[in-house]
């Protein structure tokens, strides 16, 4: 088996994959295995996962597990919504739900890939087409190594190169990424930089007229974790999705809002700004894998950040390739089958839900004042999520 790409969403399906029995390469394009970005949050139903990866100490040395998510409008500043997480995560999903930097999510899967044993790791190396024959897979790339080029063939491709894909056009008909005409401006502060009363123990989510903001903190606590989310146009340059933001512009886009919104953002000396981008929701099992190719991640379902599972459905997608991996009474193709028919209505629902929630953040007039009449009344229960963090 090859893997193209060694993002959260490679990794996660080559160390999947080789406790499955398969022996797989990894190709990555990059010259070093590294995850740039910021914090992701983490339901029940992905750290359920990477437990049975064996990966509990490994989270609870880089995580970071919130008390509470808490919603508030960006007007007020009232609390218009709270979902405790903490010890009901674990009461109700078995499983905790946890806040993580990506780059030390990231080092975690290589470092336990790495001391497997089962993967060869592939840096500078980017695939540029692909060849599927009825006995197996060709690649080529002009920085790849002779010996994955000329010499061999491998029995499965897994793509899981992201966003800007190179290999999902080997499975369905090339079409580029959605422009969303919504741009998140992220950062990354030391806790102890911020006065004690901006020291966040839980999940804040600020919801506004056009806007919302994420505010978490990562690494045990160490950093806070800022994301906010503004309409406007992207840069130009799309494909380098990291660029420096300016805080005037942040500021001109969020308009008047609450201060202690204000006094946390104003703590920021330095926004990254990145242009937000997906496709329309998986169609079916067709959109998934095709012959001896399977896609994963975000490579196969981009989807808007709003139900923070962008990363979470890559990992429950590595799960279910394992586990269709393992079935070597089917052959090659019919295992790719199997996990595209188990992963695609989930994750069509997850990015239709995610467009949704992007939707309700950033009601404005009247609809802003009923949705946060609704959260008042409702909050707990419209805020968790059970078919999403019970699992698959
Ligand atoms: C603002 C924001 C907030 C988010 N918050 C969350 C959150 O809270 N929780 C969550 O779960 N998710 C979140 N996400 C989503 C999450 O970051 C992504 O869904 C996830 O990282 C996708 O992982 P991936 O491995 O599929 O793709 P990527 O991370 O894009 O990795 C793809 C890899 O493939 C490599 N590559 C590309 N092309 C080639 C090629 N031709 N040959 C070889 N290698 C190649 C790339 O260099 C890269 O290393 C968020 C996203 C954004 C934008």
């Amino acid at each position: 088996m090859i893997i193209v790409g060694g993002g959260i969403g490679g990794l996660s399906a080559a160390l999947a994959c080789g406790q499955a029995g398969a022996r797989p390469q990894v190709l990555e394009r990059a010259a070093t295995f590294s995850e740039v970005g910021a914090g992701i949050q983490m339901g029940p139903n992905v750290t359920r996962t990477l437990h049975a990866w064996g990966l509990a100490e490994d989270l609870k040395a880089i995580g970071f597990a919130p008390r509470k998510l808490e919603a508030k409008d960006t007007q007020t500043g009232q609390v218009i919504g709270s979902l405790p997480l903490g010890q009901r995560s674990l009461d109700t999903y078995g499983a905790p739900y946890v806040t993580v930097h990506r780059a030390d999510l990231h080092r975690v899967l290589l470092q336990k890939l790495m001391r497997s044993g089962h993967a060869q790791l592939h840096l500078d190396s980017e695939v540029e087409a692909v060849q599927q024959a009825a006995d197996g897979i060709q690649i080529s790339g002009s920085s790849l190594p002779a010996s994955l080029t000329e010499f061999s063939q491998f029995s499965a491709m897994v793509g899981a190169d992201g966003l800007w894909s190179a290999t999902r056009q080997f499975v369905v008909p090339p079409t580029t990424p959605r422009v969303t005409g919504l741009i998140a401006y992220r950062a990354l502060l030391p806790m102890q930089s911020l006065p004690e009363k901006l020291r966040l123990q839980d999940v804040n989510v600020w919801l506004g007229p056009r806007l919302h903001a994420v505010l978490y903190p990562v690494q045990c606590g160490e950093c806070l974790n800022l994301v906010v989310v503004v309409q406007g146009l992207p840069p130009e340059n799309l494909n380098d999705w990291d660029h420096a933001g300016h805080k005037e512009e942040l500021v001109r886009a969020m308009g008047p809002i609450h201060a202690d919104l204000r006094d946390m953002l104003a703590a920021v000396p330095a926004w990254r700004l990145w242009p937000l981008c997906d496709r329309p929701p998986v169609q079916g099992p067709h959109e998934m894998a095709k012959g001896r190719i399977a896609l994963l991640g975000d490579a196969a379902h981009p989807m808007r950040p709003f139900l923070a599972q962008g990363a979470g459905m890559a990992i429950e997608d590595a799960a279910a390739l394992a586990k269709s991996w393992a079935r070597a009474d089917l052959s090659v193709e019919d295992r790719l089958q199997m996990y595209s028919q188990a992963r695609w209505a989930r994750n069509a629902q997850v990015q239709q839900r995610s467009i949704r929630n992007g939707q309700i953040f950033h009601l404005q007039g009247p609809l802003r004042w009923g949705r946060n009449v609704a959260m008042k009344l409702m909050g707990e229960s419209l805020m968790d999520v059970p078919w999403l963090y019970a699992g698959p």
